[in-house]
């Protein structure tokens, strides 16, 4: 290949992704033009975070991404009830987060790690209790590298169909095998199937944790096949985005191989791949 032609290629494998990034739509727009025009975003994203009333508080935080190395180590307290998840990240920059739900599975998740070791990026781990009770090594070992842990519930029930009681359960006891196999409680909670309700919302801030959803479905438990996850993530792909996959549930073998083609040409785009930080502002 001449330089030139790999010149075009890499510019078309760029152009690609902005085109993903401009039909994200509406809510990512801010973000997007971050990119282009190298502009800083300081406010928190629309639809994601606090109502603007709120965010002028100064107990308000909203979510950075994390630039340094490993998971934030002081927990700041107990949050504001939210209305919404957050959906995607605010801050500089062409950032990105990368979330894994419903593991650990000892099948799956060694491979995921083994990737994201290989290009040097963090990541964010939503495990559920039952599973993480039975696979606390792979806990320990995203505690060692640097991911972040967040609550999945215990067993991954609609929780709109549970009472209050079983809701806290879920979550607490979650909350328990994640401290003592990663050694500290999570700070974020994923509602299973993206079902949020009050009481969950209450309960999350309640047990020090901010509700996150996520941006673009990869929808890789559907087995779409390799190319569509990686697809998927490379026409959402944006500043700020929160990207959905799962690393247990079932045969995840295309989420394993989709992570690694997205993840390097994510990374030759320009894009940094991070853990979102809670913080006070
Ligand atoms: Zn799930």
């Amino acid at each position: 290949m001449t330089k030139d032609q790999l010149l075009t290629r890499l510019l078309t494998r760029r152009g690609a992704l902005l085109t993903g990034a401009a039909a994200v739509g509406a809510a990512g727009a801010a973000g997007v033009l971050a990119a282009v025009t190298g502009e800083p975003v300081r406010r928190a994203l629309p639809a994601a975070g606090p109502k603007a009333r709120r965010a002028l508080q100064p107990s308000a935080y909203r979510l950075q991404p994390l630039t340094g190395y490993g998971p934030p180590r002081t927990a700041p307290g107990r949050p504001l009830v939210r209305r919404e998840p957050f959906l995607r990240v605010s801050g500089r920059g062409r950032f990105m987060v990368l979330t894994f739900d419903d593991g650990p599975d000892p099948r799956y998740t060694p491979d995921i790690l083994d990737t994201l070791a290989e290009y040097d990026v963090r990541a964010m781990f939503f495990v559920c209790g039952e599973m993480a009770a039975d696979h606390q090594d792979l806990l320990a070992r995203m505690a060692d590298e640097g991911h972040v842990v967040g609550n999945h519930t215990w067993s991954h029930p609609l929780l709109t169909r549970l009472s209050r009681a079983r809701i806290r359960s879920e979550m607490e006891r979650t909350c328990d095998v994640i401290e003592h196999a990663y050694g500290e409680r999570p700070l974020w909670f994923r509602a299973p199937y993206g079902a949020w309700n009050r009481a969950a919302f209450q309960l999350g801030a309640e047990l020090g944790m901010e509700p996150l959803a996520w941006t673009v479905d990869t929808l890789d438990w559907t087995t779409p096949g390799t190319r569509t996850i990686v697809g998927r993530v490379e026409n959402g792909a944006a500043p700020g985005v929160v990207v959905l996959s799962h690393d247990a549930g079932g045969d995840r073998t295309q989420s394993v191989r989709a992570l690694r083609d997205y993840l390097p040409r994510l990374l030759d785009s320009g894009y940094h791949i991070t853990v979102p930080r809670r913080q006070f502002t």
